[in-house]
């Protein structure tokens, strides 16, 4: 099914992400995962794209397993950098051949070594930004599939420009993909509700943006190293009040962390619920493949129960599948 839904509907939902996992066991025991959280009946699951096409046959079959067999409905993330046209042309023909109808068009980070010497430019003859990929994928599809693009609430930062992060200077090139052909927004990971407003209040004054809808990404705490590391790399702001909330003491103690995270989602959720200045469609989360955070915190929140049409109780299954 195509996303397109997201434009008119007021229904909430929520989406997941999800990885394709490098060995035959981790998908099995993945695709029980998804086939427990299909009761969350998310309106979409995202499938990851190794940057260079690196995992294209898992992501595939990944993909193809949850729309066909799981009749989920499927986004399949493509990221274009180090990359040509036969191997974009092949997942998409993969795509449409599974009933995918939404991509999510990205651009995917350089491997590092080209940040370095700067010669991004040589290995990635047929598109340098993710706009390219949106544009290419409507010139030869037309509207055969709903697009999805990326936004930063915290600003985009390069492997090259690590000092400058200010989300205004990615608003032309958002419009760029807008006007490619995109359809919706997922944004980054954050933590930091006053930021994301922000960059909404910014979205939503800018006329080629204000009618895209945008959901929220989000993603569950359930190790304090990972978590850092994450943030870290995603170059999300950490609030000192979420900060605060993770203690030396508590830090080496999964249980615990696991349990303040869901607290802190749940807070950020009930924020931007109450805050938006545009109603909140719906909550993506990156999964990370993990199953119990997201479970608890459905149990937890009232607005997450509302928007997966569930009530407390049933995500008990879940929670007590817990091998996270
Ligand atoms: P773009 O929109 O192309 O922007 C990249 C940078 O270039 C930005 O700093 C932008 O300001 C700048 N820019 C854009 N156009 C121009 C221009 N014309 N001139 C000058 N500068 C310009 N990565 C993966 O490898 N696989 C995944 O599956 C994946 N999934 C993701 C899902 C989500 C929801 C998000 C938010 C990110 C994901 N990423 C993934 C990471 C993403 O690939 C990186 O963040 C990447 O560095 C940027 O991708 P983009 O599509 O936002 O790029």
């Amino acid at each position: 099914e195509k996303l397109k839904q997201l434009k008119n509907s007021n229904e909430g939902f929520v989406s997941l992400e999800f990885f394709p996992p490098k060995t035959e066991s981790g998908l099995t025991n993945l695709l029980q995962r998804i086939e427990r959280l299909s009761v969350l009946k998310p309106l979409f699951v995202s499938i990851t794209w190794g940057a260079g096409g690196s995992t294209a046959e898992k992501s595939l079959e990944l993909a193809a397993y949850c729309q066909k067999e799981l009749n989920l409905t499927v986004c399949l993330h493509l990221t274009c950098t180090n990359t040509n046209k036969e191997i974009i042309d092949n997942a998409l023909a993969k795509a449409k051949e599974s009933g995918i109808r939404n991509i999510l068009a990205l651009r995917g980070d350089p491997p590092r070594a080209e940040v370095l010497d700067d010669s991004i430019g040589s290995l990635n003859k047929d598109f340098q930004y993710a706009a390219d990929l949106v544009r290419y994928i409507r010139h030869e599809h037309d509207d055969y599939f709903s697009i999805g693009v990326a936004a930063y609430p915290d600003g985009h930062v390069d492997g090259s420009d690590n000092s400058f992060q200010d989300f205004e200077k990615d608003i032309p090139y958002l419009e760029e993909k807008v006007k490619a052909g995109a359809d919706f927004i997922i944004s980054q990971l954050f933590f930091d509700v006053d930021q994301y407003l922000k960059f909404e209040s910014k979205i939503l004054s800018t006329e080629s943006l204000a009618n895209i809808p945008m959901i929220p990404g989000l993603i569950p705490i359930n190790n304090y190293q990972l978590f850092k590391r994450v943030t870290k790399l995603s170059h999300a702001t950490i609030p000192k009040s979420v900060l605060n909330r993770f203690p030396v003491s508590v830090q080496s103690d999964d249980r615990k962390v696991k349990e303040i995270g869901v607290e802190v989602l749940d807070e950020i959720i009930s924020d931007l619920y109450k805050r938006s200045n545009s109603p909140i469609k719906g909550f993506h989360f990156y999964s990370l493949n993990l199953e119990s955070s997201i479970a608890k915190l459905v149990k937890k929140s009232p607005i997450l129960q509302e928007y997966t049409h569930i009530a407390a109780d049933d995500t008990n299954a879940i929670v007590a599948s817990e091998k996270d």
